[in-house]
Protein backbone atom coordinates (compact mmCIF):
# COMPACT_ATOMS: atom_id res chain seq x y z
CA UNK A 1 0.00 0.00 0.00
CA UNK A 2 1.20 3.69 -0.53
CA UNK A 3 1.12 6.14 1.68
CA UNK A 4 -1.37 8.93 0.78
CA UNK A 5 0.79 12.07 1.30
CA UNK A 6 0.89 14.59 -1.29
CA UNK A 7 4.03 14.46 -4.19
CA UNK A 8 5.85 17.77 -3.14
CA UNK A 9 9.14 17.79 -4.94
CA UNK A 10 11.50 19.16 -2.86
CA UNK A 11 13.02 22.08 -4.76
CA UNK A 12 15.20 24.69 -4.02
CA UNK A 13 12.91 27.28 -4.94
CA UNK A 14 10.65 26.33 -2.56
CA UNK A 15 12.84 27.65 0.21
CA UNK A 16 12.19 31.48 -1.35
CA UNK A 17 8.46 31.05 -1.76
CA UNK A 18 8.41 30.09 2.12
CA UNK A 19 10.78 32.89 2.90
CA UNK A 20 9.39 35.48 0.81
CA UNK A 21 5.52 34.62 2.12
CA UNK A 22 6.46 34.23 5.59
CA UNK A 23 10.00 36.11 6.32
CA UNK A 24 9.27 38.63 3.20
CA UNK A 25 10.87 41.70 4.68
CA UNK A 26 13.84 39.88 6.76
CA UNK A 27 16.88 41.85 5.46
CA UNK A 28 20.19 40.54 3.36
CA UNK A 29 22.52 42.97 3.88
CA UNK A 30 25.88 42.40 1.35
CA UNK A 31 28.76 44.31 1.36
CA UNK A 32 29.37 44.75 -2.55
CA UNK A 33 32.16 44.97 -4.93
CA UNK A 34 31.72 47.85 -5.29
CA UNK A 35 31.82 49.33 -2.18
CA UNK A 36 28.59 50.54 -0.45
CA UNK A 37 26.52 47.94 1.47
CA UNK A 38 24.14 47.06 -0.08
CA UNK A 39 20.03 46.15 1.84
CA UNK A 40 16.97 44.41 0.15
CA UNK A 41 14.88 41.40 1.27
CA UNK A 42 13.67 38.63 1.15
CA UNK A 43 10.78 39.78 -1.23
CA UNK A 44 13.48 40.90 -3.41
CA UNK A 45 15.73 38.51 -3.49
CA UNK A 46 12.49 35.93 -4.72
CA UNK A 47 11.07 38.69 -6.90
CA UNK A 48 14.83 39.48 -8.84
CA UNK A 49 15.65 35.41 -8.71
CA UNK A 50 12.37 34.96 -11.07
CA UNK A 51 13.46 37.89 -13.27
CA UNK A 52 16.78 36.42 -13.72
CA UNK A 53 15.36 32.76 -14.33
CA UNK A 54 12.60 34.35 -16.82
CA UNK A 55 15.44 35.59 -19.10
CA UNK A 56 18.35 33.21 -19.53
CA UNK A 57 16.88 31.66 -21.97
CA UNK A 58 18.03 34.81 -24.02
CA UNK A 59 21.76 33.89 -23.67
CA UNK A 60 20.48 30.01 -24.49
CA UNK A 61 20.57 28.63 -21.12
CA UNK A 62 18.34 26.23 -20.43
CA UNK A 63 17.28 23.52 -18.76
CA UNK A 64 20.32 20.80 -17.79
CA UNK A 65 23.35 23.28 -18.72
CA UNK A 66 26.07 23.67 -16.49
CA UNK A 67 26.90 27.04 -15.91
CA UNK A 68 29.78 28.70 -14.06
CA UNK A 69 29.90 31.11 -11.49
CA UNK A 70 33.20 32.77 -9.40
CA UNK A 71 31.85 35.60 -7.01
CA UNK A 72 31.67 36.94 -3.58
CA UNK A 73 29.42 35.71 -0.77
CA UNK A 74 26.41 38.64 -1.96
CA UNK A 75 22.87 39.07 -3.04
CA UNK A 76 23.60 38.71 -6.88
CA UNK A 77 24.90 35.48 -6.34
CA UNK A 78 22.29 34.16 -4.21
CA UNK A 79 20.23 35.51 -7.24
CA UNK A 80 21.96 33.51 -9.60
CA UNK A 81 21.87 30.47 -7.63
CA UNK A 82 17.91 30.15 -7.18
CA UNK A 83 18.05 31.70 -10.78
CA UNK A 84 19.66 29.18 -12.64
CA UNK A 85 18.36 26.30 -10.25
CA UNK A 86 14.87 27.10 -10.61
CA UNK A 87 15.21 26.25 -14.42
CA UNK A 88 16.50 23.35 -14.02
CA UNK A 89 20.14 24.69 -14.66
CA UNK A 90 23.41 23.61 -12.90
CA UNK A 91 25.12 26.54 -10.63
CA UNK A 92 28.64 25.74 -10.93
CA UNK A 93 30.72 27.57 -8.16
CA UNK A 94 34.60 28.09 -9.12
CA UNK A 95 36.91 29.04 -6.12
CA UNK A 96 39.28 31.97 -7.79
CA UNK A 97 41.65 30.89 -5.15
CA UNK A 98 42.64 27.97 -7.53
CA UNK A 99 45.58 28.47 -10.13
CA UNK A 100 44.64 29.03 -13.97
CA UNK A 101 45.34 25.80 -15.18
CA UNK A 102 43.07 24.32 -12.75
CA UNK A 103 40.18 26.88 -13.31
CA UNK A 104 40.70 25.79 -17.24
CA UNK A 105 40.73 22.18 -16.29
CA UNK A 106 37.04 22.17 -14.45
CA UNK A 107 35.61 24.98 -16.19
CA UNK A 108 36.05 22.38 -19.81
CA UNK A 109 35.28 18.98 -18.05
CA UNK A 110 32.06 20.95 -16.69
CA UNK A 111 31.51 22.19 -20.05
CA UNK A 112 30.36 25.35 -18.34
CA UNK A 113 28.22 26.81 -21.36
CA UNK A 114 27.76 30.27 -19.71
CA UNK A 115 29.88 32.50 -16.73
CA UNK A 116 28.40 34.66 -14.31
CA UNK A 117 31.41 36.47 -12.39
CA UNK A 118 32.05 39.54 -9.51
CA UNK A 119 34.16 42.86 -11.42
CA UNK A 120 36.93 41.87 -9.23
CA UNK A 121 37.16 38.42 -11.52
CA UNK A 122 36.98 39.80 -15.16
CA UNK A 123 41.31 39.91 -14.88
CA UNK A 124 41.24 35.76 -14.27
CA UNK A 125 38.87 35.10 -16.91
CA UNK A 126 39.87 37.75 -19.33
CA UNK A 127 43.44 35.89 -18.94
CA UNK A 128 42.13 32.23 -19.37
CA UNK A 129 39.06 32.74 -21.91
CA UNK A 130 40.86 31.22 -24.80
CA UNK A 131 41.56 28.31 -22.98
CA UNK A 132 37.35 27.68 -22.14
CA UNK A 133 35.48 27.36 -25.72
CA UNK A 134 32.27 26.40 -24.12
CA UNK A 135 31.67 29.51 -22.12
CA UNK A 136 29.61 31.50 -24.90
CA UNK A 137 28.49 34.45 -22.83
CA UNK A 138 30.22 36.35 -19.41
CA UNK A 139 27.77 38.27 -17.54
CA UNK A 140 29.09 40.68 -15.29
CA UNK A 141 27.23 40.92 -11.58
CA UNK A 142 27.34 44.70 -11.71
CA UNK A 143 25.09 47.66 -13.70
CA UNK A 144 25.87 49.76 -16.59
CA UNK A 145 27.73 52.32 -14.63
CA UNK A 146 30.38 49.94 -13.49
CA UNK A 147 30.73 48.02 -16.89
CA UNK A 148 34.37 47.31 -17.30
CA UNK A 149 36.09 48.01 -20.67
CA UNK A 150 36.81 44.27 -20.92
CA UNK A 151 37.51 41.87 -23.88
CA UNK A 152 35.07 38.91 -21.99
CA UNK A 153 33.03 37.13 -24.92
CA UNK A 154 29.53 38.52 -25.32
CA UNK A 155 30.41 40.56 -22.09
CA UNK A 156 26.55 41.35 -20.89
CA UNK A 157 25.37 43.33 -18.12
CA UNK A 158 23.59 41.69 -15.16
CA UNK A 159 21.66 44.49 -14.06
CA UNK A 160 20.56 45.19 -17.70
CA UNK A 161 20.35 41.86 -18.35
CA UNK A 162 17.22 41.42 -15.95
CA UNK A 163 16.04 44.37 -15.93
CA UNK A 164 12.88 43.53 -18.16
CA UNK A 165 12.98 40.06 -16.85
CA UNK A 166 9.50 39.61 -14.72
CA UNK A 167 9.46 39.47 -10.99
CA UNK A 168 6.09 37.15 -11.75
CA UNK A 169 7.69 33.95 -13.06
CA UNK A 170 6.17 31.01 -12.62
CA UNK A 171 8.89 28.37 -11.84
CA UNK A 172 8.56 24.79 -13.32
CA UNK A 173 7.66 22.00 -12.02
CA UNK A 174 10.96 19.99 -12.02
CA UNK A 175 11.83 16.12 -10.78
CA UNK A 176 13.44 16.73 -7.34
CA UNK A 177 16.57 14.49 -8.11
CA UNK A 178 17.49 17.05 -11.04
CA UNK A 179 20.99 18.35 -10.44
CA UNK A 180 21.19 21.95 -9.42
CA UNK A 181 24.80 22.93 -8.15
CA UNK A 182 28.11 21.47 -8.81
CA UNK A 183 31.35 21.77 -6.91
CA UNK A 184 34.80 20.24 -7.69
CA UNK A 185 36.78 18.82 -4.79
CA UNK A 186 40.37 20.29 -4.71
CA UNK A 187 42.11 17.06 -5.47
CA UNK A 188 44.98 16.88 -3.61
CA UNK A 189 45.72 13.75 -5.49
CA UNK A 190 44.71 13.54 -9.01
CA UNK A 191 42.66 15.69 -10.83
CA UNK A 192 39.80 17.65 -9.45
CA UNK A 193 36.49 15.78 -9.23
CA UNK A 194 33.15 17.36 -9.47
CA UNK A 195 30.31 16.97 -7.10
CA UNK A 196 26.65 17.05 -8.19
CA UNK A 197 23.83 18.35 -5.51
CA UNK A 198 20.52 17.51 -6.86
CA UNK A 199 17.58 19.95 -5.42
CA UNK A 200 16.72 17.08 -3.19
CA UNK A 201 20.03 16.45 -1.80
CA UNK A 202 20.09 20.55 -1.00
CA UNK A 203 16.90 20.63 0.69
CA UNK A 204 17.77 17.45 3.06
CA UNK A 205 20.73 19.04 3.49
CA UNK A 206 19.23 22.17 5.01
CA UNK A 207 16.61 21.04 6.65
CA UNK A 208 18.82 18.86 8.60
CA UNK A 209 21.27 21.51 9.66
CA UNK A 210 18.79 23.75 10.88
CA UNK A 211 17.86 21.24 13.85
CA UNK A 212 18.45 22.11 17.22
CA UNK A 213 20.99 20.50 18.25
CA UNK A 214 23.17 21.03 14.58
CA UNK A 215 22.87 24.80 13.97
CA UNK A 216 19.93 25.81 15.57
CA UNK A 217 18.80 28.32 12.84
CA UNK A 218 15.56 30.76 13.76
CA UNK A 219 13.54 33.67 12.47
CA UNK A 220 15.17 35.90 15.14
CA UNK A 221 19.05 34.64 13.98
CA UNK A 222 21.40 37.23 11.92
CA UNK A 223 23.46 34.89 9.91
CA UNK A 224 26.93 35.78 8.01
CA UNK A 225 28.31 33.47 6.01
CA UNK A 226 31.70 34.20 5.95
CA UNK A 227 32.53 30.56 4.37
CA UNK A 228 32.70 31.56 0.82
CA UNK A 229 29.49 29.81 -1.52
CA UNK A 230 32.38 28.59 -3.60
CA UNK A 231 33.61 26.76 -0.81
CA UNK A 232 31.48 23.57 -0.18
CA UNK A 233 27.88 26.02 -0.72
CA UNK A 234 28.75 27.99 1.87
CA UNK A 235 28.21 24.99 4.47
CA UNK A 236 24.17 26.08 3.56
CA UNK A 237 23.29 29.08 4.62
CA UNK A 238 22.25 29.64 1.14
CA UNK A 239 19.56 27.52 1.65
CA UNK A 240 18.82 27.28 5.39
CA UNK A 241 18.44 30.94 6.01
CA UNK A 242 15.65 31.57 4.02
CA UNK A 243 14.41 28.15 5.47
CA UNK A 244 14.14 30.01 8.76
CA UNK A 245 13.74 33.36 8.15
CA UNK A 246 17.10 34.69 9.47
CA UNK A 247 18.15 37.87 8.24
CA UNK A 248 21.30 37.25 6.33
CA UNK A 249 24.80 39.27 6.02
CA UNK A 250 26.94 38.98 2.99
CA UNK A 251 30.45 40.20 3.61
CA UNK A 252 31.63 39.92 -0.01
CA UNK A 253 34.94 40.71 -0.85
CA UNK A 254 36.23 41.61 2.17
CA UNK A 255 37.36 39.02 5.14
CA UNK A 256 39.90 40.38 7.11
CA UNK A 257 39.62 40.66 11.19
CA UNK A 258 38.51 44.54 10.94
CA UNK A 259 36.01 44.01 7.87
CA UNK A 260 34.16 41.07 9.50
CA UNK A 261 34.56 42.46 13.42
CA UNK A 262 32.88 46.23 11.56
CA UNK A 263 29.92 43.68 10.04
CA UNK A 264 29.68 41.59 13.03
CA UNK A 265 28.95 44.86 15.06
CA UNK A 266 26.96 46.58 12.92
CA UNK A 267 24.40 44.58 11.92
CA UNK A 268 24.17 42.86 15.23
CA UNK A 269 24.99 38.95 13.71
CA UNK A 270 24.51 36.07 16.16
CA UNK A 271 25.55 33.56 14.14
CA UNK A 272 28.22 32.97 11.94
CA UNK A 273 30.74 30.81 10.38
CA UNK A 274 34.59 29.84 8.61
CA UNK A 275 37.22 28.11 8.45
CA UNK A 276 40.05 28.60 11.23
CA UNK A 277 41.85 30.64 9.23
CA UNK A 278 39.35 33.49 9.12
CA UNK A 279 38.85 33.48 12.79
CA UNK A 280 42.76 33.28 13.77
CA UNK A 281 42.40 36.80 11.85
CA UNK A 282 39.71 37.99 13.80
CA UNK A 283 40.42 37.41 17.39
CA UNK A 284 44.46 38.74 16.60
CA UNK A 285 41.97 42.18 15.54
CA UNK A 286 40.21 41.76 18.62
CA UNK A 287 43.04 41.00 20.77
CA UNK A 288 44.92 44.19 19.14
CA UNK A 289 41.98 46.38 19.62
CA UNK A 290 39.83 45.16 22.76
CA UNK A 291 36.76 45.35 20.84
CA UNK A 292 33.73 43.76 22.54
CA UNK A 293 31.63 41.18 20.70
CA UNK A 294 28.48 41.34 22.43
CA UNK A 295 26.12 40.12 19.58
CA UNK A 296 27.40 37.26 18.26
CA UNK A 297 25.76 33.57 20.38
CA UNK A 298 27.49 31.32 18.42
CA UNK A 299 30.54 30.71 15.87
CA UNK A 300 30.44 27.71 13.35
CA UNK A 301 34.22 26.62 12.63
CA UNK A 302 34.79 23.76 10.47
CA UNK A 303 36.95 23.09 6.99
CA UNK A 304 40.13 21.98 9.02
CA UNK A 305 40.36 21.61 12.84
CA UNK A 306 39.09 24.53 15.12
CA UNK A 307 42.30 24.64 17.93
CA UNK A 308 41.06 23.82 20.73
CA UNK A 309 42.57 27.37 21.99
CA UNK A 310 40.39 28.87 19.56
CA UNK A 311 37.42 27.62 21.11
CA UNK A 312 38.94 28.78 24.60
CA UNK A 313 39.12 32.20 22.99
CA UNK A 314 35.64 32.81 21.82
CA UNK A 315 33.98 30.82 25.36
CA UNK A 316 36.20 32.50 27.87
CA UNK A 317 36.63 35.82 26.25
CA UNK A 318 33.69 37.17 24.33
CA UNK A 319 31.17 33.86 25.73
CA UNK A 320 30.73 33.08 21.87
CA UNK A 321 29.22 29.71 21.83
CA UNK A 322 31.98 27.27 19.75
CA UNK A 323 30.12 24.62 17.16
CA UNK A 324 33.14 22.13 15.62
CA UNK A 325 32.19 20.68 12.07
CA UNK A 326 33.16 18.70 10.01
CA UNK A 327 32.17 18.05 6.57
CA UNK A 328 33.48 17.66 2.68
CA UNK A 329 31.97 18.68 -0.98
CA UNK A 330 31.04 15.55 -1.27
CA UNK A 331 28.85 15.56 1.74
CA UNK A 332 26.98 18.66 0.57
CA UNK A 333 29.07 19.57 3.50
CA UNK A 334 27.82 19.44 6.70
CA UNK A 335 28.26 16.00 8.46
CA UNK A 336 29.44 16.07 12.37
CA UNK A 337 28.69 18.97 14.27
CA UNK A 338 29.75 19.64 17.85
CA UNK A 339 26.80 20.27 19.91
CA UNK A 340 25.91 18.63 24.07
CA UNK A 341 23.37 16.14 23.93
CA UNK A 342 21.14 15.11 26.37
CA UNK A 343 22.50 12.42 29.00
CA UNK A 344 25.73 13.91 29.27
CA UNK A 345 24.77 15.58 32.57
CA UNK A 346 26.78 12.74 34.25
CA UNK A 347 30.44 13.66 32.72
CA UNK A 348 32.24 16.52 34.79
CA UNK A 349 33.71 19.61 33.59
CA UNK A 350 37.09 18.10 32.19
CA UNK A 351 35.28 15.34 30.50
CA UNK A 352 33.00 17.41 28.68
CA UNK A 353 35.59 19.85 27.43
CA UNK A 354 37.12 16.63 25.62
CA UNK A 355 33.94 16.07 24.23
CA UNK A 356 33.57 19.89 23.35
CA UNK A 357 36.89 19.63 21.31
CA UNK A 358 35.67 16.79 19.01
CA UNK A 359 34.00 17.10 15.78
CA UNK A 360 30.88 16.68 16.88
CA UNK A 361 28.31 13.64 15.96
CA UNK A 362 25.98 13.34 13.00
CA UNK A 363 22.33 14.91 12.32
CA UNK A 364 19.53 12.74 11.11
CA UNK A 365 20.46 11.82 8.03
CA UNK A 366 24.27 10.73 7.89
CA UNK A 367 25.36 7.49 8.86
CA UNK A 368 28.65 7.08 9.99
CA UNK A 369 31.23 3.87 10.93
CA UNK A 370 34.97 3.98 11.42
CA UNK A 371 36.75 0.60 9.27
CA UNK A 372 40.43 -0.99 9.99
CA UNK A 373 42.00 -1.16 6.35
CA UNK A 374 40.18 -5.06 6.18
CA UNK A 375 36.82 -3.21 5.58
CA UNK A 376 35.48 -4.38 8.80
CA UNK A 377 33.61 -1.97 11.44
CA UNK A 378 35.78 -0.85 14.19
CA UNK A 379 34.52 -0.47 18.19
CA UNK A 380 32.59 2.77 19.02
CA UNK A 381 35.09 3.46 21.70
CA UNK A 382 36.87 6.49 21.21
CA UNK A 383 39.73 4.95 20.91
CA UNK A 384 40.26 2.56 17.82
CA UNK A 385 40.65 4.83 14.72
CA UNK A 386 40.01 3.86 11.11
CA UNK A 387 38.96 4.80 7.54
CA UNK A 388 35.87 7.29 8.26
CA UNK A 389 33.12 6.32 6.35
CA UNK A 390 29.36 8.07 5.52
CA UNK A 391 26.42 7.31 3.68
CA UNK A 392 23.32 9.23 3.20
CA UNK A 393 20.83 11.14 1.05
CA UNK A 394 23.16 14.42 0.86
CA UNK A 395 26.25 12.41 0.26
CA UNK A 396 27.90 12.02 -3.16
CA UNK A 397 27.23 8.47 -4.77
CA UNK A 398 29.75 9.32 -7.53
CA UNK A 399 31.82 11.86 -9.64
CA UNK A 400 30.76 13.30 -12.42
CA UNK A 401 31.66 11.88 -15.51
CA UNK A 402 32.50 8.94 -13.67
CA UNK A 403 35.82 10.14 -12.62
CA UNK A 404 37.60 7.91 -10.42
CA UNK A 405 35.01 5.52 -10.83
CA UNK A 406 32.76 3.16 -8.20
CA UNK A 407 33.30 5.41 -4.71
CA UNK A 408 31.06 3.41 -2.45
CA UNK A 409 32.11 -0.01 -0.77
CA UNK A 410 29.56 -2.97 -0.86
CA UNK A 411 26.81 -1.30 1.80
CA UNK A 412 26.72 2.15 -0.44
CA UNK A 413 29.22 4.01 2.02
CA UNK A 414 31.73 6.87 0.81
CA UNK A 415 35.10 6.28 2.32
CA UNK A 416 35.99 10.13 3.42
CA UNK A 417 39.81 9.75 3.16
CA UNK A 418 39.78 11.05 6.70
CA UNK A 419 40.69 9.01 9.65
CA UNK A 420 38.87 9.29 12.88
CA UNK A 421 37.43 7.84 16.45
CA UNK A 422 33.84 7.23 17.31
CA UNK A 423 32.92 7.18 20.81
CA UNK A 424 30.22 5.63 23.01
CA UNK A 425 27.98 8.95 22.72
CA UNK A 426 28.37 9.20 19.02
CA UNK A 427 31.27 11.94 19.05
CA UNK A 428 33.44 11.64 15.92
CA UNK A 429 37.18 13.13 16.62
CA UNK A 430 39.47 13.33 13.41
CA UNK A 431 42.66 11.92 14.56
CA UNK A 432 44.02 12.98 10.37
CA UNK A 433 43.45 12.87 6.75
CA UNK A 434 44.70 9.38 5.70
CA UNK A 435 47.56 10.60 3.71
CA UNK A 436 48.82 13.38 6.50
CA UNK A 437 48.72 10.79 9.37
CA UNK A 438 52.46 10.70 10.70
CA UNK A 439 53.34 7.08 10.89
CA UNK A 440 56.18 5.98 13.02
CA UNK A 441 57.33 2.34 14.12
CA UNK A 442 54.35 1.35 12.82
CA UNK A 443 51.79 3.04 14.76
CA UNK A 444 49.93 6.72 13.77
CA UNK A 445 50.48 9.88 15.35
CA UNK A 446 48.22 12.63 14.90
CA UNK A 447 49.65 15.82 13.27
CA UNK A 448 46.54 17.51 14.22
CA UNK A 449 47.08 16.77 17.79
CA UNK A 450 50.32 18.33 17.59
CA UNK A 451 49.13 21.47 15.93
CA UNK A 452 46.29 21.96 18.55
CA UNK A 453 49.10 21.70 20.98
CA UNK A 454 51.16 23.73 19.21
CA UNK A 455 49.17 26.83 18.84
CA UNK A 456 48.26 26.67 22.82
CA UNK A 457 51.83 28.22 23.42
CA UNK A 458 51.32 32.00 23.90
CA UNK A 459 54.22 32.76 21.35
CA UNK A 460 52.24 30.22 18.09
CA UNK A 461 50.53 31.90 15.71
CA UNK A 462 49.61 28.94 13.73
CA UNK A 463 51.39 25.42 13.50
CA UNK A 464 51.32 22.62 11.02
CA UNK A 465 53.26 18.96 11.60
CA UNK A 466 54.49 17.08 8.65
CA UNK A 467 56.18 13.32 8.78
CA UNK A 468 59.44 13.02 7.85
CA UNK A 469 61.12 10.15 6.65
CA UNK A 470 63.35 8.53 8.96
CA UNK A 471 65.58 5.24 8.47
CA UNK A 472 64.65 3.85 11.93
CA UNK A 473 61.24 5.14 12.43
CA UNK A 474 60.10 5.37 8.61
CA UNK A 475 58.76 8.87 9.77
CA UNK A 476 59.01 11.16 12.54
CA UNK A 477 57.07 14.48 13.20
CA UNK A 478 58.62 18.26 12.12
CA UNK A 479 56.91 20.94 14.20
CA UNK A 480 56.62 23.61 11.76
CA UNK A 481 55.87 27.25 13.49
CA UNK A 482 54.81 30.48 12.63
CA UNK A 483 55.16 33.15 15.74
CA UNK A 484 53.31 35.88 16.91
CA UNK A 485 54.67 39.37 15.97
CA UNK A 486 57.52 40.01 18.65
CA UNK A 487 57.80 37.09 20.17
CA UNK A 488 61.29 34.87 20.02
CA UNK A 489 60.52 31.48 21.57
CA UNK A 490 63.59 28.71 21.21
CA UNK A 491 62.50 25.33 19.92
CA UNK A 492 63.34 23.87 23.61
CA UNK A 493 61.19 26.33 24.81
CA UNK A 494 58.55 24.96 22.32
CA UNK A 495 59.11 21.36 23.15
CA UNK A 496 59.38 22.39 26.81
CA UNK A 497 55.68 23.43 26.94
CA UNK A 498 54.29 20.43 25.04
CA UNK A 499 56.60 18.15 27.27
CA UNK A 500 54.02 15.85 29.68
CA UNK A 501 50.76 16.66 27.24
CA UNK A 502 51.49 13.91 25.12
CA UNK A 503 52.80 10.83 24.44
CA UNK A 504 56.89 11.18 24.72
CA UNK A 505 56.92 9.04 21.31
CA UNK A 506 54.54 11.31 19.54
CA UNK A 507 57.06 14.47 20.48
CA UNK A 508 58.00 16.47 17.59
CA UNK A 509 61.93 15.44 16.56
CA UNK A 510 62.47 19.19 15.64
CA UNK A 511 61.02 22.44 15.44
CA UNK A 512 61.22 24.80 12.34
CA UNK A 513 60.04 28.35 12.51
CA UNK A 514 59.19 30.03 8.60
CA UNK A 515 57.55 33.42 8.19
CA UNK A 516 53.76 32.05 6.51
CA UNK A 517 52.32 28.30 6.18
CA UNK A 518 50.98 28.13 3.04
CA UNK A 519 47.23 27.34 2.41
CA UNK A 520 45.52 25.78 -0.10
CA UNK A 521 42.23 27.48 -1.97
CA UNK A 522 39.86 26.43 1.03
CA UNK A 523 41.38 27.61 3.62
CA UNK A 524 43.34 24.27 4.80
CA UNK A 525 47.04 23.70 5.91
CA UNK A 526 48.87 22.84 2.34
CA UNK A 527 50.74 19.88 3.73
CA UNK A 528 51.39 18.81 -0.06
CA UNK A 529 53.30 22.39 -0.09
CA UNK A 530 55.49 22.07 3.24
CA UNK A 531 56.27 18.21 2.31
CA UNK A 532 57.61 19.89 -1.15
CA UNK A 533 59.78 22.71 0.54
CA UNK A 534 60.96 20.14 3.75
CA UNK A 535 61.76 17.17 1.01
CA UNK A 536 65.08 17.28 1.80
CA UNK A 537 64.77 18.13 5.37
CA UNK A 538 67.04 16.54 7.97
CA UNK A 539 66.15 15.28 11.17
CA UNK A 540 68.83 15.75 13.83
CA UNK A 541 67.63 12.42 15.19
CA UNK A 542 68.17 10.89 12.11
CA UNK A 543 72.39 10.54 12.58
CA UNK A 544 71.64 9.48 15.97
CA UNK A 545 69.47 6.41 15.12
CA UNK A 546 72.56 5.35 12.20
P1 LIG B 1 38.86 20.03 -0.36
O1 LIG B 1 38.33 20.27 -1.71
O2 LIG B 1 39.95 20.95 0.09
O3 LIG B 1 39.08 18.59 -0.02
P2 LIG B 1 36.68 20.02 1.48
O4 LIG B 1 36.18 21.21 2.18
O5 LIG B 1 35.73 19.13 0.84
O6 LIG B 1 37.68 20.59 0.49
O7 LIG B 1 37.62 19.21 2.48
C1 LIG B 1 37.12 18.20 3.29
C2 LIG B 1 38.17 17.75 4.25
O8 LIG B 1 38.54 18.80 5.14
C3 LIG B 1 37.74 16.64 5.17
O9 LIG B 1 37.79 15.39 4.52
C4 LIG B 1 38.71 16.78 6.32
O10 LIG B 1 39.95 16.16 6.04
C5 LIG B 1 38.93 18.26 6.40
N1 LIG B 1 38.11 18.84 7.47
C6 LIG B 1 36.95 19.49 7.35
N2 LIG B 1 36.50 19.91 8.56
C7 LIG B 1 37.40 19.49 9.47
C8 LIG B 1 37.51 19.57 10.90
N3 LIG B 1 36.62 20.21 11.64
N4 LIG B 1 38.57 18.99 11.49
C9 LIG B 1 39.50 18.34 10.76
N5 LIG B 1 39.47 18.23 9.42
C10 LIG B 1 38.43 18.79 8.78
Amino acid sequence: MEGLMQDWPLLVHTVLDHASTYHGDREIVSRTVEGPIHRYTYKDLNARSKQLASVVEKLGIKHGDVIGTMAWNGYRHMEVWYGLMGVGAIAHTLNPRLFAEQLDYIINHAEDKAFFLDLTFVPILEAIQDKLPTIETFVIMTDEDHMPDTSLRNATCYETLIADGDPEFAWPRLDENTACGMCYTSGTTGNPKGVVYSHRSNVLHALSSCAGDAVALKSTDAIMPVVPMFHANAWSFVYSSPMCGAKMVMPGPLMDGASIYELLETEKVTLTAAVPTIWLMLLQHLEETKAPLPHLERVVIGGSACPPAMIEAFEKNYGTDVIHAWGMTEMSPLGTLCTFKGGLDHLSEDELWEIKKKQGRPPYSVEMKITGDDGNELPRDGVAFGNLKVRGPAVARAYFKNEGGEILDEDGFFDTGDVSTLDEYGYMNITDRSKDVIKSGGEWISSIDLENLAVAHPDVAEAAVIGIAHPKWDERPLLICVLKEGTSPSKEDIIEFMTGKIAKWWMPDDVAFIDEIPHTATGKISKLTLRETFKDYELPTVQAAE
